[in-house]
């Protein structure tokens, strides 16, 4: 089985079609990290494309808040503008689903996805020292996570934390990881590409 991991989808379509078309053949099943709609124009076609073709989803802080599961106080005036739009937007179906997203953790064939942390799904994890701290609670040897919008990838050793290099990583039995695949919809990280990762267990590999 080989995954496509997705994240910070937020509703653009044009994005997550380039992701598809990039990884055809790269893939059997998609797990996403959270954050389906919020900035982006067109949230019920990438809430309906999650609903129907993904293995499994968790719920990001911009789902959340566009059905109202979020105080929108917390958001900065662009997020909480686009909250607003966004709820008047969807669909009574699309609400729907995105109310029964779980919160991560969520287990996944020997991985966990979350949106934020472990620990809290709404929190940023930026730096290894952010790792450090949260990983403490890692239960599997992988998570994938999303939020940042910057695609990244942290080896979590006894002995420390550090980030590793992309493109390839070769998941080694006696660490554990945390990895994000960076942002389909809004990339965040001065590269202008949709971005994803190919989890593939059985290889124990993350491109
Ligand atoms: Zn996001």
């Amino acid at each position: 089985m080989r995954y496509l991991i997705l994240s910070d989808i937020h509703s653009n379509w044009e994005a997550l079609q380039a992701v598809l078309a990039k990884a055809q053949d790269q893939y059997d099943q998609i797990l996403n990290c959270g954050d389906l709609v919020g900035y982006g124009p067109d949230p019920n076609a990438v809430v309906e494309f999650c609903r129907d073709h993904s293995a499994a989803v968790i719920r990001g802080n911009h789902d959340k808040a566009s059905i109202g599961l979020e105080n929108l106080d917390w958001f900065n005036p662009v997020a909480r503008t686009s909250a607003i739009w966004t709820n008047s937007a969807l669909t009574e179906a699309s609400k729907d689903y995105l109310r029964t997203l779980p919160q991560g953790p969520l287990p996944v064939d020997g991985c966990h996805i979350v949106h934020g942390s472990p620990v809290d799904e709404d929190e940023y994890l930026l730096s290894a020292s952010d790792v450090e701290t949260a990983a403490s609670d890692l239960s599997t040897g992988l998570a994938f996570f999303g939020h940042t919008h910057l695609q990244a990838a942290f080896l979590v050793h006894r002995n420390g934390v550090m980030q590793l290099r992309w493109p390839n990583i070769e998941l080694e039995p006696d660490s554990a990881y945390m990895i994000n695949p960076g942002s389909v919809g809004q990339p965040r990280d001065g590269d202008p590409r949709a971005a994803y990762a190919i989890y593939e267990p059985e290889e124990r590999l993350v491109t």
